[in-house]
């Protein structure tokens, strides 16, 4: 009797001690997930344990909380973006993880309504909610769902989505809701991109939409093509809608893009039809799905069923089970980037997995080695992350053999043997032997390629032909090269060698920027080298630089700044300037093509501008020569103020040097 009581008052204790722990750890996880966008695991763990919760909740009520993650939408609010309220709350979706949950969801509705209600089937995007406010027929500003009852302002990123009309014909306030997202193939460009500058790849597409859309940088918003689909208002005035089918008309009439997949049902057969299809053809979408949302037709209806604490009581989310396999790790090599960014990656046993034979794994970087506590021949679980790269999401350790061998990061350069770096705050480990022979390689077919420097003839055949000859190292080498030496090589006509010395002379001319691109700077992409020469404009500036005056540079963050100071600081590489600039090589930018009306001057806009865009305005001064600086400081001369400007106001006004101006008097200076 007394054991049976105690027995009872220790399970009910553990059951609080779960319940707070659960709580705890979907916290974290909600806290990496929408404001780190940072994930450790994935959408069906995760979904999984908040299904456990909510279990143990209703068995328990006595535990139950008004702050618990079950009632409460999930918050992506960083504290850094403008906050404002959503005029009409944006909730979040109830799951169901089979078709009899679904069944019985809407089995429940037709038993109080006497009849089975019309429903609307809609593809569940995996991106990142949105809201935009009309008012007048134009954009006023957009949020993201933040905590559902405000959220973060992303207007000037916003404006760069091309398909969100700036514009619409309907005149009234209206609140409207949607998901962007980054369409697969886009996507699956990004991260070739990143793996390509030595950047840490995104995890999945709805990772990337989400960290792209709460960038400070707008131009590199706009670089990356996010697209959007709409399926909902939240306020909207001067219009009545009865149905949801008439409400994706009503955004399409608007130009709206709306998805063309969705469909009206009115039975069970039709939904399970629907979602059978697409759990089956997902991955032949252009976009990413991760399940069905389905939503009652009728807006009397839905507003007599109306809301749960965080979630409309007339619709449903059904997810699809995550495409997750087993398989044996056979090893793990450790392959070095033209960067010189050691990258691990995994050999499967073959699995099919979403449609391919996936034989290989992403396996990120070291301190995810450390994480899965890899061993050799472990069986691991695979997925398909963004359904493009496979990646090895766990380990199942009971299965170990024992006496596996653990996988560890190297300490040393797999190819050349030098000792591996981490880079400062970040989870790359680096071969900083620039003369390390994988590097070599990648680092001259780079500086060759079009993209860069473009020496038309020198590819990557003809670049390993030359360095196992013996005739180039470096990069510098490519302006001293022995072309005689070259025409006796294999397979060298006279004519191809004289091409090839045209090219490489005539690539001394090429642009300064594609230059400091071809360099392979770590974290430097094409991008970043326009915006590095526009500011700096000659070699000189760069090698004298510091990472002070790197992060004046709007779109320079503290890891490239510090890349670059190591770049120029690297004896070798000034000697490779140097030897450049000896064989004629120009190191500068022709200042030509530039206008000259804000020259040597500098500017920093803040607030929203009526006729230009953050991205216009940038360009429109750059273009006459003026140069836009990150932040307030002595270094400023003018800044620009628009509607709902920030606290950059406050600062400049205490710097005699900063000039405060309007919109109409940076339109007359660039006139
Ligand atoms: P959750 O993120 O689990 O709270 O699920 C709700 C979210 O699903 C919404 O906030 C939307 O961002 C997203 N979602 C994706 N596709 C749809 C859709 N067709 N209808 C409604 N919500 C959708
Ligand atoms: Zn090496």
């Amino acid at each position: 009797m007394q054991e049976d009581f105690f027995d009872k008052l220790e399970e009910v204790e553990d059951i609080e001690r779960k319940i707070n722990e659960l709580r705890r750890e979907i916290e974290r996880h909600n806290l990496l997930y929408y404001q780190k966008t940072a994930p450790e695991i994935s959408d069906f763990e995760y979904d999984r344990m908040v299904k456990e919760l909510e279990q143990l909740e209703a068995e328990y009520p006595q535990y139950r909380q008004e702050i618990s993650p079950t009632v409460k939408v999930s918050s992506d609010l960083t504290g850094e973006g403008q906050v404002r309220p959503h005029l009409e709350r944006m909730y979040s979706l109830d799951n169901a993880y089979s078709l009899e949950e679904v069944q019985a969801f809407f089995a429940k509705i037709a038993l109080e309504e006497g009849a089975y209600p019309q429903v609307v089937l809609e593809h569940k995007l995996d991106g990142f909610s949105i809201n935009l406010f009309y008012e007048n027929g134009q954009l006023q500003y957009a949020t993201t769902r933040g905590n559902g009852f405000e959220g973060e302002d992303v207007t000037t990123n916003v404006r760069t989505i091309a398909c969100i009309p700036q514009k619409i014909d309907f005149r009234g306030r209206v609140e409207i809701r949607g998901e962007i997202f980054f369409p697969v193939a886009e996507f699956a460009r990004m991260n070739a991109e990143r793996e390509e500058n030595g950047d840490n790849l995104f995890a999945n597409p709805r990772n990337a939409a989400a960290g792209t859309i709460k960038l400070k940088d707008s131009a590199l918003v706009a670089e990356r093509k996010l697209t959007a689909f709409f399926y909902a208002t939240g306020l909207l005035e001067g219009e009545e809608i009865a149905t949801q089918m008439e409400l994706l008309k009503f955004l399409q009439d608007n130009g709206f893009p709306v998805n063309p997949e969705s469909r009206l049902v009115s039975d069970f057969a039709g939904m399970e039809a629907y979602c059978d299809k697409w759990d089956e053809q997902r991955f032949t979408l252009p976009w990413e799905i991760d399940g069905i949302v389905i939503k009652i037709n009728e807006r009397k209806l839905q507003e007599k069923l109306g809301y749960t604490a965080k979630s409309p009581k007339w619709a449903i989310a059904y997810k699809f089970k995550a495409v997750e396999k087993e398989t044996e790790l056979l090893a793990v090599d450790f392959q070095v980037g033209r960067t010189g960014a050691v990258t691990p990656r995994a050999t499967l046993a073959p699995v099919q997995l979403a449609g391919t034979t996936v034989t290989h794994a992403t396996l990120h970087n070291a301190d995810e080695i450390r994480r899965l506590d890899l061993h050799l021949g472990d069986i691991v679980t695979v997925i398909k992350s963004g359904e493009i790269i496979p990646k090895v999401t766990g380990v199942r350790a009971e299965k170990r053999k024992t006496g596996a061998k653990a996988v560890l990061f190297p300490e040393n350069c797999p190819v050349c043997g030098t000792e591996l770096h981490r880079e400062v705050e970040g989870a790359i480990y680096y071969c900083n032997n620039i003369d390390c022979p994988a590097q070599v390689h990648r680092r001259l077919t780079h500086f060759a390629s079009r993209e860069a420097v473009d020496i038309e003839g020198l590819g990557e055949k003809l670049v390993e032909q030359l360095i196992d000859n013996g005739l180039i190292k470096r990069i510098e080498d490519i302006y001293s090269l022995d072309f005689a030496a070259v025409a006796a090589l294999e397979r060298q006509a006279a004519k191809s060698v004289e091409n090839l010395k045209a090219a490489i002379e005539k690539s001394k001319l090429q642009k300064f920027s594609k230059l400091l691109f071809g360099f392979g700077i770590r974290h430097v992409g094409d991008k970043t080298a326009k915006v590095l020469v526009q500011h700096f404009g000659n070699i000189e500036a760069f090698t004298s630089a510091t990472v002070d005056d790197f992060l004046e540079v709007e779109e320079v963050g503290e890891k490239i700044a510090l890349s670059l100071v190591e770049f120029f600081a690297n004896e070798k590489n000034r000697a490779m300037i140097h030897s450049l600039e000896e064989a004629g090589v120009v190191l500068r930018q022709e200042e030509t093509l530039l206008g000259t009306k804000l020259a040597g001057k500098t500017f920093l806009v803040t607030g929203t501008l009526e006729n230009y865009s953050r991205q216009q305005i940038k360009s429109a001064i750059e273009a006459e020569g003026g140069r836009i600086l990150s932040s307030v400081s002595k270094n400023l001369d003018y800044l620009v103020v628009g509607e709902n400007p920030g606290s950059k106001v406050k600062k400049a006004e205490k710097l005699e040097n900063v000039k405060i101006i309007g919109e109409q008097e940076i339109e007359e200076m660039l006139k």
